[in-house]
């Protein structure tokens, strides 16, 4: 399946709410949720009623969208948590969280999960002091993240550090914004993922 590459904020008016899928715009009086919070199309202003099944596909897709995570990668990753002990939607949001491109975004090196999972692919971190190129690489407890030296003094890294030393660390990891590193303190609680999502419906679609 194909990486979606149509209007970012239509993915939002869709869920209608706020993914936070662009940055900076997200949080200003520009975002389209803000402007047009129904969902897009001709017959976008209806009032919609779901069925079950729609409404655990809208949480299973809101989600993906979040994470920017393609179809086939998602089910994996619903496989892997549902083969751990303990709670499948919460080992599943752990999994999420995982993924360098989402620690990258927590850490505050990137104004959302899109522009972390760029400046991955590009090059511009270093786990463990090697470099890792691949969004979707699920960090370890304890592993190190930093941005290459070459990458510290970019014009857009200052920019996104402005932006996101206001924001809230969670307490699973450790920054420092000086330095431009962090390190994964221990794997992320459901408490610690601010998401709104009731992954119980994902777990019901898949589990269909
Ligand atoms: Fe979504 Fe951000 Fe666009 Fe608003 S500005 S609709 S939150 S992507």
């Amino acid at each position: 399946m194909a990486r979606y590459t149509g209007p970012v904020c239509r993915q939002c008016r869709r869920e209608g709410e706020k993914l936070f899928l662009k940055g900076e715009r997200c949080y200003t009086d520009k975002c389209s949720i803000e402007r047009r919070s129904y969902v897009p199309g001709e017959h976008g202003q209806r009032r919609q009623k779901l069925s079950e099944y729609g409404v655990q596909l809208r949480e299973k897709q809101k989600v993906r969208k979040i994470y920017g995570v393609l179809e086939n990668q998602f089910r994996r990753y619903f496989e892997m948590a549902d083969n751990q002990p303990g709670i499948t939607g919460e080992n599943f949001l752990r999994v999420l969280e995982r993924r360098l491109d989402n620690v990258v975004f927590r850490l505050g090196f990137a104004a959302s999960r899109n522009e972390a999972r760029q400046l991955v692919r590009h090059g511009h971190f270093l786990v463990n002091g090697s470099r890792v190129d691949i969004p979707s690489y699920l960090v370890e407890e304890g592993e190190e993240i930093e941005v290459k030296d070459s990458s510290k003094d970019m014009t857009r890294m200052k920019e996104i550090l402005e932006f996101t030393s206001q924001k809230n660390i969670p307490e699973w990891l450790e920054v420092n914004f000086e330095n431009k590193n962090g390190k994964v303190l221990r794997e992320a609680e459901r408490e610690d993922i601010d998401i709104p999502v009731r992954e119980q419906l994902i777990v019901e679609f898949y589990s269909r």
